[in-house]
């Protein structure tokens, strides 16, 4: 009889959490610090809940994104898209790297004016400009991408009033492969319109098409499909050579790179399924390159990039209210923090760690928010160590779109706070105060008073 071979026992620790090859694992190092900023001491400070900016995170991310364009092409342009995160502080930081103003509306266009950046540099985009403002727009030498056919021939009628060429882009839809297909915006490529749009601008000579915009849409990730509308707007732009013997100054290719972010049902985290820098630059630059430009005629390649360049710099800390038993036996655990200060809960897993020390066992909980409204799920289902009253968070990856989407609902919404270079903590937006809030409110005379 063969004898059986022995084999050693072992014993193996096993960690309840995310499963990986050895079972579960707690996947949480507490986070005490941010650029050298204790959390509590933040926290202390400033109140609490509070957004944290590190200035360093944004300044690497967007080197790596130029790095990333620049080693592939000649002529590379980054503008900052206002909506992403409009705090002027923020804003100042990309101009001072050499980033433009990226605009969709008047008031964007206020707000970069006043941050000081050059009306040549700010694009003027998005379906709705109001004549004082294309007219300021025009007077300024801004670059104004068309949106519609009404948004033409208006800009027509005021070049012809003020006697002055109004620099103009149309931006371009466009099938790319990735469905649903964002064609509410611009023109459309393959039935037409966009030809149409450029014979309409080039025929009837009172203003300067110097670009061709598109933004395909937001939290791409397919490089691939970047390179099909790189495509599309060289051909466009060959075409226009062709036909009027005129060279496009730039193409710009928009925004919507995934950042490092987790949506919600992914099987993969985020960090490791979005796109680099380096795969988004390779599929436009070569598409471009590629595309049948003579060397001396490479339009200039703007990018528009938002959340993939400022995600990764901005945390929200909170602070635990309570913690209770569903009726189904989970775990809840309420935050400071709601819904309305972190808008991208709807769309985003984020990734919570604790703030300080804590034991290895964890438990699957809820995390809710304190407004009083059932949809205040910061995050349906996570593992996390048990918190306790007063224990403090932090929630990463929050940069874009929360500081500008948020409302004020119920509450004061939380400070700002950047952390500069030298790791100092900056106020850039104070925690606001009722009269902040109530400021434009008017009550009339004959409602002021009332007896009780
Ligand atoms: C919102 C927007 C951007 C930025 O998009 P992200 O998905 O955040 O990169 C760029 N360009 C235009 C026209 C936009 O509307």
């Amino acid at each position: 009889m063969k004898r059986m071979q022995y084999e050693r026992p072992v014993i193996q620790r096993l960690n309840v959490g995310v499963m990986n090859k050895f079972g579960k694992r707690t996947e949480y190092a507490p986070v005490t610090h941010i650029d050298g900023n204790s959390v509590k001491e933040l926290l202390q400070k400033y109140g609490s809940p509070l957004f944290v900016i590190s200035e360093k995170t944004i300044r690497q991310t967007l080197r790596d994104a130029n790095r990333a364009f620049k080693t592939r092409y000649p002529k590379v342009q980054f503008a900052w898209s206002y909506k992403t995160n409009y705090v002027n502080a923020v804003c100042n930081v990309f101009h001072q790297e050499g980033s433009w103003a990226e605009v969709v509306s008047g008031f964007e266009y206020s707000k970069a004016l006043h941050n000081g950046v050059p009306g040549n540099k700010i694009i003027f985009n998005g379906p709705d400009k109001a004549e004082a403002e294309l007219k300021l727009a025009i007077e300024n030498n801004s670059l104004i991408h068309i949106d519609h056919l009404d948004e033409l021939y208006l800009i027509k009628e005021l070049a012809i009033n003020a006697k002055k060429r109004p620099k103009v882009a149309i931006r371009v839809n466009m099938d790319t492969g990735v469905y649903p297909m964002w064609d509410r915006f611009g023109f459309n490529y393959e039935n037409g319109q966009a030809w149409d749009a450029i014979n309409k601008i080039m025929l009837n000579d009172t203003m300067d098409l110097v670009g061709l915009h598109s933004h395909i849409g937001t939290f791409m990730l397919a490089p691939s499909a970047y390179g099909v509308a790189a495509s599309k707007l060289s051909e466009l732009a060959l075409s226009i050579k062709k036909k009027y013997k005129k060279n496009i100054e730039y193409i710009d290719m928009g925004g919507g790179f995934a950042s490092r972010n987790t949506l919600k049902g992914s099987y993969l985290q985020g960090a490791d399924s979005s796109p680099s820098f380096d795969q988004f630059a390779e599929a436009i630059t070569t598409a471009i390159l590629n595309a049948g430009f003579v060397e001396n005629e490479l339009p200039l390649l703007i990018l528009e990039t938002g959340r993939a360049l400022i995600d990764d710099a901005g945390s929200l800390l909170g602070t635990v209210i309570s913690n209770k038993r569903l009726a189904d036996g989970r775990r809840a655990t309420i935050m400071d923090f709601g819904v309305n200060v972190l808008f991208t809960s709807f769309w985003y897993d984020h990734k919570v760690s604790p703030a300080q020390e804590f034991s290895q066992y964890t438990e699957d909980a809820v995390l809710y928010g304190p407004l009083c409204m059932n949809i205040d799920v910061i995050r349906e289902n996570i593992t996390l160590p048990p918190l306790k009253r007063d224990d403090n968070v932090v929630v990463h990856m929050v940069g874009a779109y929360n500081m500008t989407q948020w409302m004020q609902f119920i509450s004061l919404r939380p400070a700002i706070v950047m952390i500069d270079m030298d790791e100092k903590a900056h106020i850039i937006r104070n925690r606001e105060t009722l009269n902040s809030i109530q400021g434009d409110e008017v009550v009339p005379k004959y409602l002021k008073e009332f007896k009780l």
